[in-house]
């Protein structure tokens, strides 16, 4: 057997086996040989039985069609696509215009490439398998063994292989039950799997929705409760306004009482009665500031103090509350009260920030042994910081937020007083759009800070 154009001489593509397919029988020879071929280049079975195939297709439709043909295996082994190639050459001057076109295309799946071309003698049908990644493309001695191989082996009889083609259908028949069964079980598997995750599904649903109900029902108790709450403390202030607005006329009057029998007017006390006369009334006053104190805070609670807003000059402030509290420093304590820098218009409520900077004022003289009180104010931006720095005996860090609860006295502090006057203040401060803050440490003074906007009414 020699090559069918004498390409066997060129060292790329080589040349493995050449055959003549010349009768019917051949086309089984071509087939076994083709399998044979694909078996030693390292095709694995299946890739064997398809290069098979289609040789032997191609060998039919072109024996049919024109007679004896000549088929030639080759290695591509250089290039890009190391390749199995296959030619198969009609003896006969065959066109490829002569063939029934279609069938060929379903062939051409079975490998890489199949083309048909006419030269100038005959057509041609070329086709290529790239050799399989597992095995390495043979280099020239191995072609050269394997070519020896082939020409040595005998091709079997057609019978022989109808018998293989019969085993390899049969255990394509096999392998094809086998995906099958697979593909059910797979098919059986997934159902399972969907269900699982259905119930799942069902079952987070019906968690989420029982979690809603109890958020829900959760969110509305909230709701309840501090509805009750605002409750509470309107009941609270609306109670401690009236206990206190009672008690004033009464308490005023044990302390007109007290007054005219202590009078030199009415008749002569002894002066025992005279000292319990005078702690009467000084208990009644105690009792009067109380009730005063408790009837201002209950009415800012309420909310029902609303600030006279007008422009007011801290300056003019200043200078009253030094005027009055004056009276309070002491040769060991004094009261220096600076000059705010000018202009100092704000818009605020006079009256109510007063009665702030005098209750600060008024703590500081109270709780300060020695040193000083001094009151001085800045501008930041938007507003006003009015700052009360005393040297008295500071309040440590932890109680910085007690004191401004209702009736809280620092433990130690044994100095008159209801324990109202700082909620009263930060309340105020609040209403004046402002806040009012602490810093202090134990034996370092206190500074209280009012912040103040300028336009507190928002104007
Ligand atoms: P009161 O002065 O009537 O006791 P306040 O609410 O004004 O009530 O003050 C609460 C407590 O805070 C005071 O009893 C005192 O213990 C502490 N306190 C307030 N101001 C000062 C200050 N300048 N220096 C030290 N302690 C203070």
């Amino acid at each position: 057997m020699s090559g069918p154009d004498g390409r066997s001489a060129e060292a790329d593509p080589t040349l493995i086996l050449s055959m003549t397919l010349r009768i019917e029988q051949d086309i089984f020879v071509v087939r076994q040989r083709g399998r044979e071929v694909a078996d030693a280049v390292g095709f694995e079975h299946q890739d064997q039985i398809r290069i098979a195939t289609a040789l032997s297709e191609v060998g039919r439709l072109l024996l049919s069609c024109g007679g004896p043909a000549d088929v030639a295996f080759f290695a591509q082994t250089g290039g890009l696509r190391p390749a199995l190639r296959i030619e198969v050459r009609p003896a006969a001057a065959v066109r490829v215009g002569d063939l029934p076109g279609g069938h060929l295309a379903a062939v051409g799946r079975l490998v890489d490439t199949l083309e048909m071309d006419d030269d100038e003698t005959a057509m041609v049908v070329r086709m290529s398998r790239r050799f399989p990644a597992t095995a390495p493309s043979p280099g020239p001695e191995r072609i050269a063994e394997l070519r020896a191989e082939l020409e040595a082996s005998l091709p079997g009889t057609p019978l022989d292989e109808l018998a293989v083609q019969n085993e390899q259908l049969l255990t394509a028949l096999e392998q094809v039950r086998t995906h099958r069964d697979h593909l059910a079980r797979l098919n059986e598997e997934l159902e399972e799997t969907n269900r699982g995750v259905m119930a799942l599904y069902g079952q987070l649903s019906e968690e989420l929705e029982e979690t809603n109900r109890g958020v829900v029902a959760l969110y509305a108790e909230l709701d309840e409760k501090s509805s009750q709450l605002r409750a509470a403390s309107e009941a609270k202030s609306r109670f401690l306004a009236n206990v206190s607005h009672e008690l004033r006329a009464p308490v005023t009057a044990i302390i007109g009482l007290g007054r005219l029998m202590a009078d030199p007017a009415s008749d002569p006390l002894t002066p025992e009665q005279t000292t319990h006369v005078e702690l009467i009334r000084s208990s009644a006053a105690d009792l009067l500031s109380l009730v005063n104190d408790l009837l201002d805070l209950a009415k800012a609670e309420s909310g029902r103090i609303e600030p006279n807003w007008s422009d007011v000059d801290l300056r003019m402030v200043f200078g009253q509350l030094r005027g009055t509290l004056r009276a309070l420093s002491t040769p060991d304590v004094r009261l220096e009260v600076e000059d705010p820098p000018a202009p100092s218009v704000i818009r605020s409520d006079e009256v109510l920030l007063t009665r702030v900077l005098r209750n600060l004022l008024h703590n500081g003289l109270k709780f300060t042994e020695s040193g000083e009180v001094r009151m001085r104010a800045e501008t930041v931006a938007g507003g006003w910081r009015v700052s009360v720095v005393d040297t008295g005996p500071g309040i440590p860090a932890e109680l910085h937020q007690r004191i401004f609860e209702e009736f809280y006295q620092v433990p130690g502090t044994a100095k008159a007083g209801t324990g109202l006057g700082l909620p009263y203040a930060r309340r105020l401060a609040g209403l004046l759009g402002g806040s009012l803050e602490l810093t202090s440490e134990p034996g370092r003074g206190s500074t209280f800070t009012l912040v103040l906007p300028v336009a507190g009414d928002g104007a």
